[in-house]
This record gives structure tokens, C-alpha cells and sequence, in this order.
């Protein structure tokens, strides 16, 4: 098993793998060029040709609270909860699982059988994305893993800048949904940052302006990523970036006119 856990100050980070899925380059990202993808990044082509985003999720550690970051694409083909007991952690101990967002491959393990499958945990839900998915209506993913957790009372619809603890904090990134949002991390002098659906590929670290097609509003969340990702790499954030490879963890690094994605 690869190394899964890092730390940020005080605060501590546990990558979890839902599964994958799969798709042509330049189908999930449809202004981006095949020609680069073979010749720049051919490490993240499998033989079929595809990419296969992970859906990874993160299990945070801070001031005494277990917080789950995402709960992945779900059953039947998810892997998350075997994953995260294999790496010592109990569904029955999340206090808080946030969603970043309201796209199905996030909130696939929110519910188990019509119940919590983290039964202590209070789930927190982004007001503005919440909002837009309702009025939407449809979405099975929506009805069945989203809107029960309201009836049974474990749901906080939260806003933008939310405190969650002293050293984490949520951060409006919009675009990919209108609600999306980020978590930023401050612990002992060092920064982390849980990236969300900001970016898909680490190929977007030179290719900013590649936009997936899941993006709500593509011009928002090109702002967003472009902002975001500058931010990142002048600081020298940790980031934990869901949908990207390995344990998803990483930092951007700019040498010349070059930026890209370091795994760490
Ligand atoms: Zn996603």
C-alpha cells in the first residue's frame, strides 16, 4: 500500500480510493489536444488509450474531530469503506463528512440501506449547491444519497467561509457547481489545501484552461482553477486533489513557463 497518510502543522490527512473511472482525454476534457496528452503525458494514458480519474476522498484529523472529506462514487462498485478500515478508521468514529459537492462520484457512500453509513457524523452540504441540485429535481444520486439526510436531521446546509475547526476552513470555489467549495488548512506555520473538483488531471497544472465537460459554468471554473492554482503554487501548498492519481497528494511547482503537478 502506498504511503497514504500526510501532515499539515498538527492536522493530519488520509487518502482513501473509492475506484475509477474512465474516459477518452478528450471526450472528459474536449479543448484539450490528443497530440499533448500523448506526448507530454503519456504517464497518465492507460494502454486502452483512456484516462482514469480516481475518486478519492480525505479523511482529516484535527482538534479531536474525525472529518470525512467526499464519500466517493458508491456501491455497488466502490471500494471506500473497505478502504478506510484497511487504513484504521471506523465509519462509527466520522463526527463530519463535507461534501465539496453535489455531483454523484461525491456522496455515493452518504447512505447505506436508507441509513447514515457514518452514524455519528453530522453531514455538512454546501447552501448554494444544495439549492441549485434540489430545484433540479431529478437526479437519482440527489433523491437517494442527498435528500433523506435532511429528514432524518443530520444535515447543515453551510455557507461560504465556514469555520469546520480552528485550522480548517472552507473556501468558495465556483464554477464546477455554483455551490463548490474548497477547504483550506492552517496548522503550526503550514498550509493544506483539499482541492475539490478544481481540477481533474494534474495535466491542468500547465493547461489551465482545460475545462471539463462536468463543469457547470466552464468560464467560472476556469477563474476559479486559474486563481486557485496560482495561489497554490506561490504558497507551496500540500494539496489533496480527489480525482488525481496515487494518494492524490501533491504540490504545483513552476520551473521557467512550465507549472506542474509533484506528487509527494
Ligand atoms: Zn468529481
Amino acid at each position: 500500500m502506498k504511503n497514504y497518510h500526510r501532515t499539515v502543522g498538527k492536522v493530519e490527512l488520509i487518502s482513501l480510493t473509492d475506484g475509477f473511472g474512465k474516459g477518452r482525454p478528450t471526450s472528459i476534457f474536449p479543448n484539450s489536444s490528443l497530440d499533448i496528452w500523448i506526448e507530454e503525458y503519456s504517464e497518465l494514458l492507460y494502454p486502452d488509450g483512456f484516462i482514469h480519474p480516481r475518486y478519492g476522498s480525505c479523511v482529516i484529523r484535527s482538534e479531536g474531530k474525525v472529518i470525512l472529506v467526499d464519500t466517493g462514487d458508491g456501491p455497488p462498485d466502490g471500494n471506500m469503506i473497505r478502504d478506510m478500515t484497511d487504513k484504521g478508521i471506523n465509519p462509527g468514529e466520522i463526527d463530519l463528512v463535507i461534501i465539496t459537492h453535489l455531483h454523484g462520484d461525491h456522496v455515493g457512500w452518504n447512505l447505506t440501506d436508507n441509513r447514515a453509513t457514518f452514524s455519528k457524523a453530522q453531514y455538512l452540504i454546501s447552501k448554494v449547491d444544495w439549492e441549485y441540485w434540489t430545484n433540479l429535481g431529478t437526479e437519482p444520486h440527489v433523491r437517494e444519497q442527498v435528500l433523506p439526510l435532511e429528514d432524518m436531521g443530520i444535515l447543515d446546509l453551510i455557507e461560504d467561509e465556514y469555520i469546520i475547526t480552528d485550522e480548517l476552513t472552507t473556501v468558495s470555489t465556483p464554477g464546477h457547481t455554483p455551490g463548490h467549495f474548497s477547504i483550506s488548512i492552517y496548522s503550526s506555520g503550514e498550509k493544506g489545501f483539499i482541492l475539490g473538483d478544481v481540477a481533474h488531471s494534474p495535466a491542468q497544472a500547465q493547461y489551465t484552461h482545460w475545462n471539463p465537460t462536468f463543469d457547470v459554468d466552464p468560464n467560472l471554473a476556469y477563474n476559479t482553477r486559474k486563481k486557485i492554482f496560482a495561489r497554490l503554487e506561490n504558497e507551496g501548498t500540500l494539496v489533496s486533489a480527489g480525482h488525481f492519481p496515487d494518494t492524490g497528494f501533491g504540490r504545483l511547482i513552476r520551473e521557467s513557463h512550465r507549472r506542474y503537478w509533484q506528487v509527494i
